[in-house]
Order: structure tokens, then sequence, then C-alpha cells
């Protein structure tokens, strides 16, 4: 027999050398490759190819995080991370997964774990304030917040009820409907678009900065519209992935409210920059959007998974989504009182994922995360100056947040040999992309742990590789 499941001592103690752990690894990160070498097969090669049939000590669960896992990594953690956009994680974060873990509630209606629903309500409303985004979307007035799984699923609902919205209005189905985006949107509009039903999606011609057109926008729906098709969804990227890209969002309202049509907002990246007032430029016309999403879990220090869904009207989502077989009816649900989130997205269990949030913002402070994301935009500048003060490098597009976006002068073969080059000496991890068929290096300045030296050290490796 090994340890007791029950043995509530016993988890105390791993649960203090599980934290001991964490804080070895986070900080002796910076003598790791960002990148694990590691070839496909290498990390299954080192398990048994059964489970174990009887238990096994803590200790040697723990010892195969170093054996097994960490050296099979992409270190996200690592302070030379620069790829993609930012998974930032920080403590009160990791300390709010453990406390949501703990806890074990299932918060599918208010019913089920009343605190999992009201902290996430109230998280969520308080946001509206600290983003300064319209009153009308808190969960007081007619709107409200959700926590999903990622700006993809939030995407994806927005959709579904933009498809139904249509049909109600319309009585077209769904193969006749056509969703907008930029040529620049991410992937997560045409994935959710499909999923969602819809026959078309087009894909909107964007500007020399990257931003889609409004005149593309009304071309196309008026060419639909003589098609016979039914325009039922636009989306405006406020930070596109590739370049971090905006969209004009009181243009794009201004049409979806003559064409009737649902306006989403996916701010999947930059959204959390709006918690300074100085950014918020970027997404004027607020008051002409249906819905909005972004990612906590990119660049608001708020371990993965938690993306925030807003909706100005909350009833057509509820409209769209609310089934309630018998097993799952209450006297508080019934009593029109309560927010049953279950209804709110497609997944009906779902985790307490407000309590990291709610962890983060008590712990740091609206001042405090105004200040990492105004440091991390200040290096990112710092890096355009440089950039564009070298003779061999320019930068490509304009950096309104904090990724940079450049190349080499030399052109495509150059650019990708100095990505190579970086991510070849192993302390820093870079993007290389393309955009209008040329190849660029991308540089997101946003990993919690990441200091200035890091960055000045990424700099000098830059120049001396160009
Ligand atoms: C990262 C990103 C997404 C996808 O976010 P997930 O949370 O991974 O689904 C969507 N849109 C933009 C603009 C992004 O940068």
């Amino acid at each position: 027999m090994g340890p007791d499941p029950l043995d509530l001592e016993a988890f105390r103690r791993n649960a203090y050398a599980l934290v001991d752990w964490i804080v070895d690894y986070l900080g002796g990160l910076a003598s790791r490759p960002v990148c694990e070498p590691v070839r496909p097969g290498d990390v299954r090669a080192k398990l048994p190819d059964r489970a174990p049939e009887e238990p096994e000590g803590f200790d040697a669960v723990l010892a195969d995080l170093d054996r097994v896992v960490v050296p099979g990594l992409t270190h996200w953690q690592h302070p030379g991370w620069f790829a993609y956009f930012p998974a930032q994680s920080s403590p009160p974060a990791i300390l709010g997964e453990l406390a949501q873990a703990g806890l074990g509630v299932q918060g599918m209606l208010w019913s089920t774990s009343p605190a999992a629903t009201e902290v996430e309500s109230h998280v969520l409303d308080w946001l509206v304030d600290l983003l300064g985004v319209p009153q009308q979307w808190k969960t007081t007035a007619s709107g409200g917040g959700v926590l999903q799984s990622g700006a993809s699923q939030s995407t994806h609902t927005a959709l579904v009820v933009a498809r139904e919205q249509c049909l109600l209005r319309t009585g077209a189905g769904p193969k006749d409907m056509v969703a907008y985006a930029s040529s620049q949107a991410h992937s997560s509009i045409e994935k959710g678009a499909r999923m969602a039903g819809f026959g078309h999606i087009r894909l909107l011609e964007t500007d020399h900065e990257f931003a889609a057109r409004p005149e593309a926008l009304a071309a196309a729906v008026a060419e639909d519209r003589r098609d016979g098709l039914a325009p039922a969804f636009v989306c405006s990227a406020v930070g596109t992935t590739g370049t971090t890209g905006v969209d004009p969002v009181r243009r794009f309202g201004e049409i979806a409210r003559v064409e009737q049509m649902w306006h989403h907002v996916d701010a999947a990246y930059a959204g959390s920059a709006m918690i300074c007032e100085e950014f918020r430029r970027h997404q004027d016309g607020l008051e002409l959007v249906d819905s909005y999403t972004f990612n906590p879990h990119k660049w608001l220090a708020t371990n993965l998974d938690c993306s925030v869904m807003w909706v100005a009207d909350r009833r057509p989502l509820i409209e769209s989504l609310s089934v309630l077989p018998p097993y799952l009816r209450n006297e508080a649900s019934e009593s029109g009182q309560v927010i049953d989130y279950r209804d709110w997205h497609g997944p009906l269990g779902r985790p307490f994922r407000a309590l990291k949030l709610w962890f983060v913002l008590r712990c740091y402070g609206a001042a405090g995360l105004r200040s990492m994301i105004r440091t991390h935009v200040a290096w990112a500048r710092k890096l355009v100056e440089r950039i564009d003060a070298h003779s061999r490098l320019a930068t490509i597009a304009p950096t309104p947040f904090a990724l940079v976006s450049f190349a080499h002068v030399d052109g495509d073969e150059a650019t990708d040999e100095l990505v190579a080059g970086i991510n070849g000496d192993g302390r820093f991890h870079i993007t290389g992309s393309e955009v209008d068929g040329k190849r660029y290096a991308r540089i997101s300045v946003g990993s919690t742990w990441t200091t200035e030296a890091d960055v000045d050290a990424l700099w000098n490796l830059i120049d001396a590789t160009a």
C-alpha cells in the first residue's frame, strides 16, 4: 500500500515541495536554453510502457519533472522569451490556480457554486472600469463579461450568436451568411466561422500599416448583397497577431450598424494595454461594438487559460445558447436574478477561472499592471529606435504596443538568417514570419520575467548578427 490519498499532512509536505520546485525552476530558467533540444518521441521514450500498477511516492513524481518534462519543454516563462506573444504567468496567478484546484468547484450554474459566478461577474465589471470600455458592458447593466478558455472560443461564441441573430432577422441560412475580417486577422476568425457553419468568409485588404480598409468592407458587403448573400458578422482586430495592426473600429462599427451585422472586436493581445489610458485611442468607437475579447493570459500576468469576453447586450447571447434539461432546473435560475455562465459559452462544466485574475488584480493593483505594460512598451520602443538607426535593419510596421516587426535590408534570405542566428544562440527566442510576401522578424516584449538587461543583451546579439 502506498500513501493514503486522504492523508492531508502528506499533501501539505508535497505541496510545499512542489512550490519549492517551481521557485527553483523559474529562478533557474536564465541558465537554460529557451528551447530545449528535443526530437519527436524523445519525451515518450523516457516514459514506461504501462501506467503504474502500484502507487509511487510523490518524490518519484517530482523527480520526473526534472528528468522527463523540463528537458522536453519550450520555456515560455524564460526571460529571453520574445516569440509569438507572451503567455504570462505570475506568482499570484499561480497561487490562484492552486486555490482553484484546492476548492475544486464546478461553476456551471450560479447555484452550483455562487461565489464562482459572482466573483467572476464582479471582477469583469471591475475590468470594465479599469480598461475604460463602455459601462453598458457591465453585468449590472445590459451586458456582461464571461471568462472563456481563449480568444478563439470567445470569437467562436460571438460567431454563433451572430448567426442566430441573422437567422432571426432575415431567415437566411448559414450557408448564405458572410463573416468579414482583415486579411491580417487571426486564424481563429476563419476557424470560428467554419465551426459556426458560415458559408463565406471575406478577408479584407489592408493599408500600409496593416489595418483593414473600411472601403474594402463597404465594397465587399455591397457585392455580397448583390449576390443575394447575408452579411452577418464583422471583426475588428485591435492588434493583429502578425504586426499588431489596428482596424478602424469606429468605421467598421458604423458599417455594421447600417448593415445590421454583429460587430466583434478581437483584442486578444492588445486589450491588456487598455488598462493604460494612452492606448485607448486605438479602439475608439467601442459604443458600436456587440462583443469584445482579450486575453489576460497573454499580457495581464494571468496564467493560461483566461480570456475575457464581453457583450454589450447579454440577451442574444443567452437566447442563442441556453438549453435547459430538467436536471439543471433550479429556483435561483428560474427567479431570473442570477447569471448561469453555462449559457454564455459552449462548455457546460467550468473552472473557477476568475480566482487567479482576482488574485492578480489584488496583488499587483491596477498601478502595478499599468507599470508593467508601460515598461514593456518602452523597451519595445527602444528596440525600434535602435533598429531604425541601424544601417542594415529597418522596421516594417508601426509599434503601437510592444511588438517590434523588422527585416534585414538585404532581403528575405538575410532576414531568415538573422532570425536563425538569434534563435540558434539559445538565450532568446523570436519569431520569423511573412507579411505581403516579405519575410520579417517579430520581437514581442512581454514575458513577466524579462528585464531591461535581457532586452539589451538581445539587441547586442542582433547588432552583432545582422
Ligand atoms: C493569440 C490571438 C488569438 C488566439 O487566442 P487564444 O486565446 O489562443 O485562442 C486570437 N486573436 C489574436 C489577435 C491573437 O493574437
